[in-house]
């Protein structure tokens, strides 16, 4: 990829809830995106946003730059092993990894592209599908300095760009952010639940907590925005949600911190996992806090 990003063309490959509007602010800027999803609705979606969809993710990663954003590592880790993806990605190529991954498999997978000369970039966000329609995502870079400012014009058409370390930083804070994040949401349920119990209007808890040190991305977005309107359409998951919770609660362990207060969340988070469609908002944890029996939920 040349300094320069005037009309480059990038793969894009994962066009989720995030992705396809992601994708399609490259495409405003004027960049030309190939973009592969499993999902036909997302292909067609890109193409009506002025996007190339491509049919296979071989085909996405033969551009200036790769950017995933994809479910987990698993899933990415495939994706680069792919014998197409592998054979389209030559040396020089760059690859960002936005997706929330592992920030420890994210640095074993980027010794392992950087065995055949391939550059590995993590840029997970924050913000949204909100944030990635108004390109106001935080971005939370990791990597070699050189590597992150080649890609940094491109990330920086999305959000703002946060440069947090060597390669895994920006997966190792993004997940630790969520688990913040997972356990003020589940506290400040069990919160509203009680106060609106003992007869307190809910607008008026917000309203103090906001302007008091109870405050938190749960009080001043989650509950006023999709739990009390009762829509639950943040458009991020309660599985995506878990999955970095228990990114987070690995990562303390392995570095020796006991994670006592994040066990007991990603346990509670899973029981309404458990019960919760697989596709259920993260934010539906509220309503299922509400509804459960005390005996089942504590
Ligand atoms: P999503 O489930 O809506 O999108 C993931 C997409 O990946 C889907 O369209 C799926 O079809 C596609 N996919 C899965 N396997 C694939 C494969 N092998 N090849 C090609 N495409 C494949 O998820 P999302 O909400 O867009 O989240 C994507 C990532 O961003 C996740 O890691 C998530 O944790 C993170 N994230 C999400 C939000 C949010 O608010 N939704 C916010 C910040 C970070």
């Amino acid at each position: 990829m040349s300094e320069s990003t005037d009309g480059i063309t990038i793969g894009f490959i994962g066009l989720g809830k995030m992705g396809t509007p992601m994708a399609s602010r490259l495409i405003e800027a004027g960049h030309r995106v190939l973009g592969f999803d499993l999902a036909a609705d997302a292909l067609a979606h890109l193409a009506s946003a002025g996007g190339t969809p491509v049919h296979s993710a071989g085909e996405a990663a033969a551009s200036d730059v790769v950017i995933l954003m994809l479910p987990d590592s698993n899933i990415v880790t495939s994706v680069l092993r792919a014998d197409d993806v592998a054979a389209a990605l030559t040396p020089g190529s760059t690859v960002i990894d936005m997706s929330s991954s592992e920030p420890l498999r994210t640095r074993e997978l980027a010794t392992e592209l950087a065995g055949r000369g391939i550059h590995l970039v993590d840029a997970p966000v924050s913000g949204g599908v909100r944030g990635a329609e108004t390109g106001k995502l935080t971005i939370m870079v990791g990597g070699a300095d050189e590597d992150v400012a080649r890609v940094e014009p491109v990330l920086a058409l999305l959000g703002r760009v946060v440069r947090a370390g060597g390669i895994g930083a920006g997966h190792a804070v993004k997940a630790l952010n969520n688990l913040m994040s997972a356990t003020h949401l589940w506290v400040t349920s069990e919160a509203m639940l009680a106060g609106q119990k003992f007869g307190l209007d809910p607008e008026v808890m917000l309203s103090v907590f906001n302007g008091s040190s109870g405050r938190s991305g749960s009080t001043e977005n989650k509950w006023p925005n999709f739990i009390l309107p009762e829509t639950f359409d943040s458009g991020f998951g309660l599985r995506l949600m878990l999955k970095d919770m228990k990114i987070a609660t690995a990562l303390s362990r392995a570095v020796g911190v006991e994670p006592a207060l994040g066990d007991d969340a990603v346990e509670l988070w899973s029981r309404a996992a458990e019960d919760l469609e697989p596709t259920a908002d993260h934010t539906e944890v509220a309503r299922w806090i509400a509804s459960a029996p005390p005996s089942s939920a504590h």
